[in-house]
């Protein structure tokens, strides 16, 4: 299952119809609280996650994933304008970053190559 985090309800839906044309499961979380609760209970495979989000922005959300799985690969899409944003993403194992706005064939090859090198 991968777990797709954004706070804008069109961003989400676009990454999950995509994701879900290749095969995958789904699921989606609003905010970061959102994103904390279900990565604990669900222990998803690979995680798209916002960087800018109201509440609990995407860095803060994943320092608290960080707790208790620290190797789940995650992927940051964020905008090219709240790069500076990034400033302390050290030490919190972002595999890639994907810039909005995205292209949906980058997104899927991006996570297929994560996932591929998770395999190995
Ligand atoms: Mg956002």
């Amino acid at each position: 299952m991968l777990l797709v985090v954004d706070d804008q309800p069109a961003i989400r839906q676009l990454l999950a119809e995509a994701l879900e044309s290749e095969g995958f499961a789904v699921i989606v979380a609003s905010n970061g609280y959102e994103a904390v609760d279900i990565a604990r209970r669900q222990k998803p495979e690979l995680i798209l996650l916002d960087l800018k989000m109201p509440g609990l922005g995407g860095l803060e959300a994943l320092r608290e994933i960080r707790r208790f799985s620290p190797s789940v690969p995650v992927i940051l899409v964020t905008a090219y304008g709240e790069l500076s944003g990034l400033g302390e993403a050290g030490g919190l194992g972002i595999r890639r970053l994907i810039i909005k706005p995205f292209d949906l064939d980058e997104v899927r090859s991006v996570v297929r190559s994560v996932l591929g090198a998770v395999a190995v």
